[in-house]
């Protein structure tokens, strides 16, 4: 033995391969484990890698590479845990399902300098955890099987009556009381997950969909297994946090991406000394998971699990999936307006349906009423943004004490400007993207770009001919201006990414709003999303019109979810709640199914039967490619090239289209074009996959193209 090791490495970037190092054995005090954190220098920079093989020297052969290219480690990264199996495990799954390299993934998980553990740890103090950990290092020294078995024996017993307290302080199963109902889907469900089967809950608004999770929760806590809580959105997890607590106040931890570095680390850190719930958005499926008993993941069907940017843009709902098979967890997905992908699957028997039709409160679907604005303003019955009809609804809801919420897909003062004298529209000089108008607080106002974030000032005038510029449209900012003007006592608020930039403030409106201190909220879709406000009893959406106008064969589909969901807000207890949309387009058949009550399978039916004519998912697999380069002629040349390539490349069934610009084709200065790969799902999918990644790959290295091309499987 020369005591030379030789060892293969994740490194935190797109890398298709695993470097390789070496170290001396008796540089360290024991020798590296796959798993282990180690710094090295690659490519002039320093990284913290990850071990992979920790003995590396057939790898290394087989490679054809040579000692004498192999570098030294730094050091081993002191004070960074080791990371388990399983999540090496989940990034090659999620990496390989994503078209992206492992490291991307590891990457994500562990941002650079977010999770320093040090200092942390010894601000969590468990008592029971201190004994446990003193004795499994017991158990780890003792020699003989006698004195292990006792420590063994010791260990357990504090482990079960820890358990057995949890339980007893309530944050078990008492408190949690199905309706005939609820127990009826919550055995559904437990049948499905001991088939080894995902379960899709299906529950319309109201019908305790989170109250049969907690019981699952409860349970599978109280068997000694962890729970993963997913929520698409943090302003959702600070409603469920509370409610959650309640059932379980010791073992709750919440957490997403906007999290600061210590906190981040804290939640790293409790989940790796107790039992825990861990309540987060989908970037809470990377935290260094053990012993995963059960996961959900709440209101499947919404966009925002998917990351578009940057690598890996992963879909938190198959992710979770994929956490789940690793750890032989159960898992529940749930929605009242379930993903046509999950339905699919349900259909094909790969998960389980679970319907739950019956609401808690027994309160009936809200009545929806369509308003023609079109029409209305030839009778000149609107009033700016609102029709007269709606401002009567509200007057009448404000009198009996009822609370309003207004949706306005557009946050802004106005979403667009143009000048009276020439036209102009004052245009990012950056993007392909209209400019629109922000108040600001002395009242001048300023112009944003709502794709690069940049912010211009405003004269009010034309920067071609000094016209006049005129505002088009309202935004949510205009029609909280709107709303106050009309209805002068109401307490009025707004909520967008705008109003609520600091989640602190989010969280007073959201809270505020729950307990009725705000009469009217206005807001962009986040007004929609699940929350549980009592007293709401009208929700309106304004220009509804802009849901559906998007070149995208899912538009429909989504509007449909988005409205749906919306509708669920309102008269969530006995109370009828009334749901008005304002539209140019009324007879589109969206409105017509949402006014046709609740017979969302048949839309469903419909939907999915349209998207098996045309062949589009869940009947294929659409992986995008999506190019962005400075030079148009560059992008325009290589994008054309590219389709040609690919085309050539995937033979049978495959489809290329493209390419083609997308609605802003120009972002901070680089112009974009997309390319769309339809794969059928057959035995060649996976090895159609890696050919696609794998052309792409070599086609940007023979034409050294520098800009750069990303694939986004399941886009969205
Ligand atoms: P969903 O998540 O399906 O929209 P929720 O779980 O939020 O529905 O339930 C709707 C309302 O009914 C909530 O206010 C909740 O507290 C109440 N509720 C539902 N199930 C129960 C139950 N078993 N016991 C007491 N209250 C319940
Ligand atoms: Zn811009």
């Amino acid at each position: 033995m020369t005591g030379q090791r030789l060892i293969q490495t994740l490194l935190p970037l797109r890398l298709g391969w695993e470097p390789f190092y070496s170290y001396m054995e008796d540089s360290l005090p024991s020798p590296l484990v796959e798993g282990d954190r180690i710094r090295v220098e690659f490519a002039g920079k320093e990284y913290v890698g990850v071990v992979t093989v920790t003995d590396a020297r057939k790898e290394a052969e087989a490679a054809g590479i040579g000692m004498e290219r192999i570098k030294p480690i730094i050091g081993p990264a002191e004070g960074l845990d080791r990371i388990s199996r399983e999540e090496i495990k989940l990034w090659r799954q999620v990496a390989e399902y994503y078209l992206c390299s492992p490291g991307e993934v590891y990457k994500a998980a562990y941002p650079a300098g977010k999770v320093e553990e040090e200092g942390v740890k010894s601000r969590i103090k468990e008592r029971v955890q201190q004994r446990i950990a003193k004795l499994d290092e017991k158990i780890a020294k003792a020699r003989r099987e006698d004195t292990r078995a006792r420590y063994v024996a010791e260990r357990d017993e504090i482990l079960r009556s820890a358990q057995n307290d949890r339980a007893a302080q309530g944050s078990g199963l008492s408190g949690i009381e199905l309706s005939a109902a609820q127990q009826e889907a919550y055995s559904r469900i437990k049948e499905v997950l001991k088939a080894g089967k995902p379960a899709l809950l299906r529950g319309v608004t109201g019908s305790g969909k989170t109250e049969i999770y907690l019981k699952l929760a409860a349970e599978t806590l109280a068997g000694g297994k962890n729970v993963l809580y997913m929520v698409p959105e943090i302003a959702l997890s600070r409603q469920l946090e509370d409610r959650i607590r309640k059932h379980f106040p010791e073992d709750l931890q919440v957490f997403h991406s906007g999290m600061t570095t210590a906190r981040r680390a804290e939640a790293a850190a409790f989940i790796k000394s107790s039992p825990y719930l861990a309540l987060g958005t989908r970037s809470s499926l990377f935290l260094p998971h053990r012993n995963i008993g059960l996961i959900i993941v709440d209101e499947e069907n919404d966009p925002s699990y998917k990351q578009d940017n940057p690598a890996p843009r992963y879909n938190g709902r198959e992710t979770a999936i994929m956490l789940a098979g690793i750890h032989g967890a159960g898992i529940v997905l749930g929605s009242a307006t379930p993903s046509l992908e999950s339905l699919y699957n349900c259909q094909v028997g790969r998960y389980g349906l679970i319907d739950l039709t019956a609401r808690y409160f027994h309160a009936s679907d809200s009545d929806v009423e369509i308003i023609d604005t079109i029409a209305e303003r030839k009778k000149n019955g609107m009033i700016g943004s609102f029709s007269r009809k709606l401002i009567d609804r509200i007057r009448e809801c404000l009198d009996k004490g009822g609370q309003v919420a207004i949706l306005r897909e557009r946050r802004s003062y106005s979403p667009m400007l143009q000048c009276e004298e020439c036209g102009n529209i004052p245009k990012c000089p950056r993007c392909d993207a209209a400019l629109s108008l922000h108040m600001t607080d002395d009242g001048r106002g300023k112009l944003v770009c709502h794709y690069c974030g940049r912010v211009y000032g405003y004269s009010g005038k034309c920067p071609e001919c000094g016209g006049e510029l005129k505002p088009l449209g309202a935004g949510t900012q205009k029609i909280e201006e709107e709303a106050a003007a009309l209805f002068p006592g109401a307490r009025i608020a707004r909520l967008d990414s705008d109003s609520a930039r600091s989640g602190k403030r989010e969280e007073e409106i959201i809270k505020g709003f729950a307990a009725g201190d705000i009469d009217i909220l206005v807001g962009t879709r986040i007004v929609a999303k699940g929350f549980d406000f009592s007293g709401l009893s009208l929700v309106a959406v304004l220009r509804s019109d802009t849901l559906l106008a998007q070149q995208d064969y899912r538009a429909d589909e989504r509007a449909l979810h988005l409205l749906e969901q919306f509708r669920g807000r309102c008269g969530r207890r006995s109370e009828k709640g009334l749901f008005v949309i304002q539209t140019s387009q009324p007879d589109h058949p969206v409105y017509k199914s949402l006014a046709g009550g609740t017979e969302s399978s048949k839309t469903t039916d419909k939907f999915l039967s349209e998207r098996k004519l045309f062949g589009y998912p869940p009947y294929s697999r659409v992986i995008n490619a999506v190019l962005r380069d400075r030079n148009l002629k560059r992008i325009e040349l290589i994008s054309r090239e590219l389709v040609g390539e690919l085309s050539g490349t995937l033979g049978g069934g495959a489809k290329v289209i493209g390419p083609y610009s997308p609605v802003v084709d120009k972002v901070s200065g680089e112009n974009i074009r997309m390319i769309r790969v339809m794969l059928p799902k057959d035995k060649r999918l996976h090895s159609s996959k890696a050919a696609l990644s794998e052309a792409v790959g070599r086609f940007s290295t023979d034409r050294k193209y520098i800009g750069h091309i990303a694939l986004d499987v399941d886009p969205v």
